[in-house]
């Protein structure tokens, strides 16, 4: 058996989207890191349980405390007859974050917790001296002065494909070699429609994304493009330009995940069928490449990748926080807090 290795990560959100396919990656590649700890909502007991088993983190935190007892329960019964030791337990928000900040320099934590909640585990993280593997956006929407101020150059490893692309789009090019960015856009599932057409639109439908399996909020953020709103911000902390120096551009078939355009002239692509193990890894392995990780384009057959203008009238949305953007202070948390509120509302059937 080949030793564990020295590198640590925690895992916050581990049952989710982001989570789950973290875990898949790990599998596939266990030299990246051993599992330290998982922090979970608390919903999917019996996913915890496969998780613990297949990962044996020393450290487990449910974050919502009436979710705890069963998570306990499933998980202190497998181990058992497993025969190996559970993982120490701990719940509620605080003990997330203090899971979040508990490694240091050459361990990693990656935050795919969906919503403005991640911003103190994001922070925790920061102080710690951990690398971040980021894909709670919302992190710098609702706090990106005090995100990017705690940052050490280089912590920071955005877990979002227009984010990972532009990265790699701009290895090798000092900043005053950008002269904007281009965040790609799948538009949606309500690509093409008009604002009438959207008046009665339910959340099966909102949820059906065309190109892309994610969680339920940020399905529902790519549906009304509050999603792509989201990342305009995201790019603006993460690589330190104006909002209008980041342009959005709608490409249906997710496959050009963002662009970067020098002062040359020069637009710097990257290029992969969408799967978020792309975006996982590169952050987690970084400066590394992991050998096979997600599949190649194939160019054997024909295929053609279009490239469109978003439709501003139907989707407010971009627009919305370009101007929140430049509001600065709280106006961005305002934004997302009441897209958050929004998404939530319609998810649950209450408001169309
Ligand atoms: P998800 O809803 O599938 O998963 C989020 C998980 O976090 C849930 O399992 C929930 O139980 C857990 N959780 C909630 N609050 C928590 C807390 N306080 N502590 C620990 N766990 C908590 O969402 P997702 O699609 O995996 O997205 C996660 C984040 O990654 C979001 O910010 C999203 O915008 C971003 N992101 C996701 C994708 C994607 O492909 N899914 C791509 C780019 C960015
Ligand atoms: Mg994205």
């Amino acid at each position: 058996m080949t030793p564990a290795p020295a590198r640590r990560l925690v895992l916050l959100g581990a049952t989710g989207s982001i989570g789950a396919q973290t875990l898949d990656v790990l599998t596939r590649y266990p030299d990246i890191a051993r599992v330290h700890g998982l922090a979970v909502g608390g919903s999917r007991p019996r996913l915890v349980v496969e998780q613990v088993l297949a990962h044996r983190p020393e450290h487990l935190v449910v974050s919502e405390p009436e979710r705890a007892g069963a998570v306990s329960d499933a998980v202190g019964a497998a181990c058992r007859e497993a025969g190996i030791p559970a993982p120490r337990l701990e719940y509620g928000q605080a003990a997330v974050t203090e899971l979040a900040g508990s490694l240091g320099p050459g361990d990693v934590v990656l935050n795919a917790i969906t919503g403005s909640v991640g911003l103190l585990p994001t922070l925790a993280v920061l102080a710690s001296g951990a690398r971040l593997a980021l894909a709670n956006k919302e992190s710098l929407v609702v706090g990106g002065d005090l995100v990017t101020r705690e940052a050490a150059p280089g912590q920071i490893l955005p877990v979002d494909s227009e984010h990972t692309a532009i990265a790699q789009a701009l290895a090798g090019v000092r900043p005053e070699q950008v002269d904007h960015l281009v965040v790609t856009a799948s538009g949606g599932p309500f690509r093409g429609r008009t604002r009438d057409q959207l008046a009665d639109i339910d959340p099966e439908q909102a949820l059906a994304h065309p190109t892309w399996a994610m969680g339920p909020v940020i399905t529902t953020n790519s549906a009304t493009l509050v999603n792509k709103a989201l990342e305009v911000i995201e790019a603006c902390f993460l690589f330190d330009l104006p909002e209008d120096r980041v342009e959005v551009v709608v490409h249906p078939q997710s496959i050009v995940h963002s662009m970067a355009t020098l002062i040359d002239g020069s637009t710097i692509a990257q290029a992969s069928p969408p799967d978020m193990r792309h975006a996982i890894g590169w952050a987690l392995a970084h400066p590394e490449k992991l050998p096979g990780l997600a599949a190649a384009l194939d160019f054997s057959t024909a295929q053609s990748w279009t490239f469109e203008p978003v439709d501003e009238t139907t989707f407010p949305a971009i627009s919305l926080a370009r101007a929140a953007h430049r509001e600065g202070r709280g106006a961005m948390a305002a934004y997302n807090a009441a897209n958050e509120e929004a998404a939530a509302a319609f998810l649950a059937g209450r408001i169309r």
